[in-house]
């Protein structure tokens, strides 16, 4: 049998399910690639992550799957299917000795509306796979999961990575909330590419456990990143107070901006249609964050600028009256 691939938007990543699709249909005996404008295949499986992203016009197909989160957030792979080792030759740009998959799956943070994970996977960090399911000796390991700490069978998971011997990136991030003396001691036997976090909600209250990580001694070859989300339920006071703390502490807090992409285009300029869409205020709340995004972005305009306050380009912005789109015709950039 014939069978396409079309990957709608994995641009800087490989896509997984494809990955396990094309090693179970080839196990099978199947002519698997990626799908051809003028291919024909009997089989066509299109993968797409974003709502957003418009599928291509397809080949001529026999019949046609479709799956992954941009289409809905029910569909998954047969068992068969999902715990198959990956055909990474499908992607040799990416997977070079690098391993990608999950170990957990799930996130018990059910209040983090903006997320699609605890919707798609669950809200509770479950246990998925042994690491052996996808890394054969791979130098590094990239991991998928969203909230591996907060899984019950961590430890042992924790543990199988500490056997691997290979360098770990853990691309979602790490539940701060979840760090004791027991999981800082089995991660300073893994070899961690780098440590992020993300202090999302202003009304958890979690200094203590990132003063814990600080004093921990763990190092990060990098700035330990932290993403702060804003334009979601916080004030600027809360923005700047998360922001503030972590920069005391030695983080560098990176300023997420929710729903960014409704308000400006690709460069931070205007949408034409903004005006339109928000008030004067929810506007202006996002000029600020986006001010506060681009004076947080880098370590220099931070370090020579402590205060937000003083910020050269938010203070004219502030003594101009904070124009926004709809109120002056002018360019608010
Ligand atoms: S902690 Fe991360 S994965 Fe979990 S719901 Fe929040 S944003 Fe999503």
């Amino acid at each position: 049998m014939k069978i396409g691939l079309i990957d709608c938007d994995s641009y800087h990543f490989p896509n997984l399910p494809l990955m396990k699709l094309s090693a179970y249909y080839k196990a099978k005996g199947n002519n698997v690639e990626f799908a051809k404008k003028d291919g024909e295949y009997e089989v066509l499986f299109v993968s797409k992550i974003f709502t957003e992203t418009k599928e291509p016009e397809p080949p001529k197909a026999g019949i046609i799957f479709r799956g992954g989160s941009g289409y809905d957030l029910e569909n998954t792979l047969p068992d068969q299917i999902e715990h198959i080792y990956p055909d990474y030759s499908l992607y040799p740009q990416f997977t070079k000795d690098t391993a990608y998959g999950f170990l957990t799956r799930g996130c018990p943070r059910k209040n983090h509306r903006f997320c699609i994970t605890p919707k798609k996977d669950g809200c509770i960090s479950r246990k998925a796979a042994d690491l052996a399911e996808f890394w054969h000796g791979q130098r590094k390991i990239l991991l998928l999961d969203q909230n591996l700490l907060a899984c019950k069978e961590r430890m042992e998971l924790l543990e199988q990575l500490v056997a691997s011997g290979a360098e770990v990136e853990f691309n979602g991030g790490m539940d701060v909330r979840f760090l004791n003396e027991e999981t800082i001691a089995v991660l300073r036997k893994i070899r961690v590419k780098d440590y992020h976090f993300a202090w999302d909600d202003p009304r958890e209250l979690l200094e203590e456990k990132f003063r814990f990580f600080k004093e921990s001694g763990l190092k990060t070859k990098n700035q330990c990143r932290v993403y702060v989300l804003t334009n979601y339920w916080s004030s600027m006071e809360e923005d700047l107070y998360r922001i503030y703390t972590l920069r005391e502490m030695g983080y560098m807090p990176f300023v997420m901006i929710y729903d960014k992409q409704k308000f400006v285009d690709r460069n931070g300029r205007w949408l034409p249609d903004a005006a339109k869409r928000y008030s004067k205020r929810e506007l202006q709340a996002f000029k600020v964050c986006q001010h506060m995004q681009r004076w947080c972005g880098q370590i220099q305009i931070l370090t020579k600028c402590p205060r937000f306050e003083e910020y050269e380009p938010y203070r004219r912005w502030v003594e101009k009256g904070k124009p926004v789109p709809g109120d002056i015709r002018n360019n608010n950039r």
